[in-house]
């Protein structure tokens, strides 16, 4: 009998060891389907799903694979046995100790298509930046963007069925969703539970195209170059956005598709990052005089405030602000806003430490020492 610790899981799945957690899922994914014990009838066939599953669940998780090579080389539990399995773990004669799983019926699956999740989702959309010097982006334009997106798959329609829309509960979960693999039998000492994980090969959706398209393998759609033609406004300035509807990344299984974003870029407009720095420091300082002033202790803070004040100014000159600049100070405001979220975090948290030895000191001075 063979302990659990024993099992090559890397082995099981078929997969090298250095093996990305992309093949891993594959692999996975190609397994089940052979091994699910509604289709596969053999007598093991349960047993090895449950093998293929638990492979998967140490292999898929980051944390659990590196604690299983870790206990593989020997580097967990090295000094009990290095060797042999004299101290109850036999990690000795890794590589192929167990013929079976290893090259086990072939899985010539390779040609076949691949399972095929169900998952409609809304595509994302696109951004495009377009930079405009600042003279065609006050008088605005019209241009034509060529670009890459997925658009709707002409054979299947979008849907990513060959013949017909439809979906079947996915073999591997029965349409749940999810696995249970139980680990807990599995490296007690490395603390592994029962868990239950999101179904790989259905994408936690419970439902798998029942006959995915040869051309976009079940997605519904493809990449593919695109064009349109942009009408960007007058008086446009650096980060003006146009949105195209429905121009972006088709959704899959005929899901809605995102727009195309095309985001105008005027360089000339930006500020220097000397500049930006300035003005994210004046905007830091910021909530620091509120502060000052509602607990009256200005006085005191001046002084201190003086320095950052005076270095961010000296930043923002020495940056210049684009004298053929008409919305620096749109940019500007930008940066002083952000410094001034950053500052009002750090004010409000010295402020709270104030008021707190404040009414501390009170009680104090009120009981009087000696209470
Ligand atoms: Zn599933
Ligand atoms: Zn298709």
């Amino acid at each position: 009998m063979s302990s659990m610790t024993e099992k090559d899981y890397y082995a099981i799945l078929g997969v090298p060891e250095n093996a990305s957690t992309d093949e891993i899922r594959k692999a996975f994914q190609q397994k089940a389907r052979k091994l699910h014990p509604d289709v596969n009838k053999a007598p093991d066939a349960e047993e090895r799903f449950k093998e293929v599953s638990e492979a998967y669940a140490v292999l898929s998780d980051e944390d659990k694979r590196r604690r299983y090579d870790a206990m593989r080389s020997g580097n967990v539990f090295a000094q009990s046995s290095p060797t042999g399995p004299a101290g109850g773990y036999g990690y000795g004669g890794y590589g192929s100790p167990f013929g079976g799983p290893v090259g086990w019926g072939g899985f010539s699956t390779q040609r076949r298509t691949r399972a095929a999740a169900f998952n409609p989702r809304a595509g994302q959309d696109v951004v495009y930046q377009l930079d405009l010097d600042p003279k065609t982006a006050a008088a605005g334009c019209r241009r034509g963007v060529t670009y890459q997106r997925y658009v709707s798959c002409d054979a299947c329609h979008g849907t990513g069925s060959t013949e017909v829309d439809h979906a079947k509960a996915c073999p591997t979960c029965h349409g749940t969703g999810t696995i249970d693999v139980d680990l807990s039998q599995v490296f007690g000492g490395l603390g592994f539970g029962a868990m239950r994980m999101q179904c790989p090969e259905c994408e936690g959706t419970g439902k798998v195209v029942a006959d995915p398209c040869d051309r976009c393998h079940g997605s519904g759609r493809v990449l593919s170059g695109s064009e349109a033609v942009v009408d960007i406004p007058a008086n446009s300035h650096d980060g003006t956005e146009v949105r195209i509807k429905g121009m972006g990344n088709a959704g899959t299984n005929g899901a809605p598709a995102g727009d195309l974003v095309v985001r105008v870029g005027v360089p000339a407009e930006r500020l220097s990052p000397e500049s930006a720095m300035g003005f994210q420091v004046i905007g830091f300082i910021i909530p620091f005089v509120f502060f000052g002033w509602f607990f009256n202790v200005l006085d005191v803070l001046v002084p201190l405030m003086a320095i950052p004040v005076v270095l961010g100014a000296v930043f923002i000159v020495r940056g210049g602000l684009g004298k053929h600049n008409r919305v620096w100070w749109k940019n500007a405001g930008r940066y002083v806003v952000n410094g001034l979220s950053n500052g009002f975090l750090l004010a409000l948290f010295l402020g709270l430490l104030f008021s707190c030895a404040q009414s501390a000191g009170r009680t104090a001075m009120y009981y009087g020492p000696g209470w």
